[in-house]
């Protein structure tokens, strides 16, 4: 979780990009590739055992003053593998609310697929001193299997960019 950087394109050029991100999350050495980094963040989360009390308040946006940024390869990754497809009422119920659609009274309702912003955000206030670097690093890998594979790069704010898959 982390501040603004951008905002997706007007919807027919979304609708290119969330096409491309998905034909490219389909190839399997590209999905691969995207679960060994967030294999990696596990790894380094779990060697520092921040603590976790499962309250849900960091999926609540508004309420914790933070927002969701994630990219177009990871919003496929998720899309894709969700038991549920989520909707644009789901978006627009989440936004009114302040939170995520994915959000299942207070647990994850994406928990394995969820993108890397959830993965290295804990409150716990210890991980302030790791967290921001980790982050850092993990997405500077993600921007790298974006450019590896000609995939175009995109960093948006969550639910605008699951809209644009929606489109
Ligand atoms: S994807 Fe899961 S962990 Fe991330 S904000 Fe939504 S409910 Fe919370």
């Amino acid at each position: 979780m982390t501040s603004a950087r951008s905002n997706p394109d007007d919807a027919p050029r979304a609708d290119a990009l969330a096409g491309a991100w998905l034909a490219a999350i389909a190839r399997d050495e590209v999905a691969r590739e995207l679960e060994a980094i967030y294999a990696c963040a596990a790894r380094e989360i779990e060697s520092r055992g921040p603590a976790c009390w499962a309250s849900g308040r960091c999926c609540n946006f508004e309420r914790v003053g933070h927002r969701l940024y994630v990219t177009g390869l990871e919003a496929a990754y998720a899309i894709t593998r969700s038991a549920h497809p989520v909707t644009r009422g789901q978006i627009d119920a989440a936004r009114a609310r302040g939170g995520c659609p994915f959000q299942e009274q207070n647990l994850c309702g994406i928990h394995t697929i969820k993108p890397l912003g959830c993965r290295v955000y804990f409150c716990d206030r210890t991980a302030q001193s790791w967290q921001h670097d980790l982050s850092e690093r993990l997405l500077a890998d993600i921007r790298a299997l974006h450019e590896a594979n000609a995939i175009e790069y995109r960093y948006a704010e969550w639910r605008a960019m699951l809209e644009m898959f929606i489109a």
